[in-house]
């Protein structure tokens, strides 16, 4: 891991316990699809990061430049080939006190990189995941990349006791926000790939912004708004997208069959050809 300036073994690896992120969930995090020992998509990503960062009043801990280093570094470190890179800032440590720090306290950068099974996230594409639907419960600002992950967490784990993947949220007009911790898309019956648009209740993934990009030079047909989880239950595919899965296929939604139980041929496609569309740093 790197930890404020040192890299160090993963299992010493610590923080000062009045770092602010640990307190008050006061930070922001990346996480980055790691491929052949590259960076996927890293200046999307750290253009998402700045907004966040900016969006909080946090600065950024060191240059894109020297970030991009150290990034690399942790990854060989790890000997990662296939997995992710986790990245998060936080406002610092001070005295716990609810407004910001005095001028000075600079930010903490922690930078930790994991390999993750190629062939067992195949296999999972390749059965497909299921996801329950929950009320919408988390704060407004999800389009800031914020650790504050509670409601998000206690949504994956109503999603786990009952034997699917992923939680995908309903807000108060009875539409389908994203998942815990993914997009949220479907395959109409005329072929249509759909998904919401990134102006209100989403974060704008970087899985998702490369999607559009691939289906325009696909000639698919894209349509940007919110459905309905029983539009979803009729539609003839289903989908989630994030970088540590990028296309995953959707089988059910609540214990009901998408399509025909098994991953669409659009998704599968989408899945496949999505790197093409990708950079690697
Ligand atoms: N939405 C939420 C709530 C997420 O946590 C994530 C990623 O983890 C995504 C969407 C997908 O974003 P990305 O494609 O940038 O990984």
């Amino acid at each position: 891991a790197y930890v404020n300036g040192h890299y160090q073994d993963l299992r010493d690896a610590s923080v000062n316990i009045e770092d602010r992120g640990y307190q008050f969930a006061d930070g922001v995090y990346e996480v980055c699809e790691i491929r052949d020992g590259k960076i996927v998509d890293f200046a999307r990503h750290m253009a998402r990061l700045q907004r966040s960062l900016g969006e909080l009043r946090i600065a950024m801990p060191m240059p894109l430049s020297a970030l991009l280093i150290v990034l690399r570094e942790v990854v060989r470190r790890n000997r990662v080939g296939y997995g992710i890179v986790y990245l998060q800032v936080t406002r610092g440590v001070a005295r716990r006190d609810h407004g910001f720090p005095p001028a000075g306290v600079k930010p903490s950068l922690v930078v930790t990189a994991r390999p993750l099974s190629f062939a067992k996230n195949q296999d999972t594409a390749a059965h497909g995941i299921k996801v329950i639907t929950h009320p919408e419960n988390r704060w407004p600002r999800v389009d800031i990349k914020s650790v504050a992950l509670l409601p998000n967490v206690l949504a994956k784990q109503a999603a786990r006791e009952q034997g699917a993947y992923e939680a995908w949220y309903v807000d108060a007009d009875g539409y389908v926000t994203e998942g815990a911790s993914s997009n949220a898309w479907i395959v109409t019956t005329e072929g249509r790939v759909v998904t919401r648009s990134a102006a209100t209740g989403i974060l704008a993934g970087i899985t998702r912004a490369v999607l559009i990009e691939a289906l325009a030079a696909l000639q698919l047909r894209f349509e940007e708004r919110p459905f309905t989880p029983q539009e979803a239950h009729d539609a003839a595919e289903a989908f989630v997208t994030a970088s540590s899965q990028i296309v995953m296929p959707v089988v059910a939604i609540d214990g009901q069959p998408v399509g025909d139980g098994k991953p669409g041929k659009t998704t599968r496609r989408l899945r496949e050809e999505f790197h093409r569309f990708s950079s690697f740093s």
